[in-house]
């Protein structure tokens, strides 16, 4: 059934629940032929209607502050994980009520909490070190967890032998929308810095990055390189990617608001790169548009710039076969992940509303927004 946008309130972020089912058959697929155990990473999507669906392909999710952690713990139910650069002194106690797994960033942070983790009499919880292997194939620094002088893992030259007592495996996050070709080399990196200290480990991390449920994915390199560890060191594999969840299963759709003229057509939406899809400044890159093609490609080229009063609120330079008009609506696409987890009340622009579609229910509009949630942030 194909999603009828005319009748989208917007702006407006619709999920397709098929292509999230699409993208989890996938991810399963790589779970039941290697033994892994994949992890939503709640930073990329965090739509949390879905996660009882996602908690019947996935074993669980990953969270990186207390928040991340009480959602997936509340709303799915299954493993949480948590990792952070640090966690809050007053926020652990409670974060070890909803945690199975902790992740530290430095080897202070493990000695400064392990008693307290070693206490708990109702639960274990299994405790691990994020390592930095100090290899990547990430051209944006903002994006790269291995930049120079990065803050996220230990490096080797900084790691501690001496103070692996207790800890039950290692993490390593490395990878950004990345094929498993890159999984591969980085492996070896990891294997020859950090293999001495897998033997006594029962799981190692990869992290997230991997872009699984990209159409060119090459899945059997994953998995080649899932049982390499898996049967080198016998250790239980971890994954946990966010954006190959949600990865090409949601759009948000925006209206046309006004034409402006200076040296080109200029669309103003009324919905904003700044506010509602930040990456596509951050990144930054430009999101297809149904329907549009690029500037000069069809008879009527437009820039599109958002609602906000920030000169820079650009979405990028489309063509379309008609001109446009105030009430036309425009879809973009891929806008599930690292959009409604990331946008803002900038400039008092109201946040789109979330909506899901699915096969049995058609569309459904989940939670819409207004000025309590805009003044409830501040005071
Ligand atoms: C961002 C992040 C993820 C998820 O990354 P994706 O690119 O969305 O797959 C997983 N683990 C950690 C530690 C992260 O920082």
């Amino acid at each position: 059934m194909t999603i009828d946008f005319q009748k989208v309130p917007t702006p407006c972020y619709v999920v397709d629940e098929e292509l999230i089912k699409r993208n989890l058959e996938i991810l399963r697929s790589v779970q039941d032929r290697t033994g892994c155990s994949i992890l939503l990473a709640l930073k990329g999507f965090s739509m949390h209607a879905l996660f009882p669906l996602i908690g019947e392909y996935l074993k669980g999710i990953t969270s990186s502050s207390l928040f991340e952690a009480r959602l997936g713990f509340e709303k799915m139910g299954k493993e949480v994980h948590a990792y952070a650069p640090a966690f809050v002194e007053e926020d652990f106690d409670e974060l070890l009520g909803y945690v199975d797994h902790l992740v530290f960033n430095s080897f202070a942070q493990w000695t400064k909490y392990k008693e307290k983790v070693n206490s708990l009499t109702d639960k274990k919880v299994e405790c691990g070190i994020r390592v930095n292997p100090q290899y990547s194939e990430i051209a944006t620094p903002i994006y790269n967890p291995c930049y120079i002088n990065s803050r996220l893992g230990v490096t080797l030259e900084n790691f501690r032998e001496d103070l692996l007592d207790g800890l039950d495996g290692l993490h390593f996050h490395t990878l950004c929308e990345q094929n498993s070709d890159t999984l591969e080399r980085t492996i070896q990196v990891v294997d020859e810095k950090f293999g001495p200290y897998l033997k006594n480990m029962k799981w190692l991390n990869f992290g997230g990055g991997h872009h699984i449920t990209r159409d060119d994915y090459d899945v059997e390199a994953l998995v080649r390189s899932i049982e390499f560890m898996r049967d080198k060191y016998d250790l239980q594999i971890y994954l946990e990617p966010g954006e190959a969840i949600a990865l090409n299963t949601g759009y948000l759709v925006g209206s046309v608001l006004d034409i402006v003229e200076n040296g080109m057509e200029i669309a103003i939406m009324d919905t904003s790169a700044a506010c509602h899809m930040p990456d596509v400044l951050e990144m930054p890159y430009r999101p297809n548009i149904i329907g549009s093609g690029q500037p000069g490609e069809y008879a009527y080229t437009y820039r599109l710039g958002g609602n906000t009063c920030l000169a820079g609120d650009i979405i990028g330079d489309y063509s379309f076969k008609e001109p446009l008009k105030p009430g036309d609506k425009l879809v973009f696409c891929d806008m599930a992940h690292y959009t409604m987890v990331k946008n803002n009340m900038f400039n008092g622009v109201n946040l789109p509303s979330i909506a899901l579609h699915s096969k049995e229910r058609g569309l459904e509009i989940l939670r819409t927004f207004g000025f309590e949630d805009y003044a409830g942030r501040l005071s």
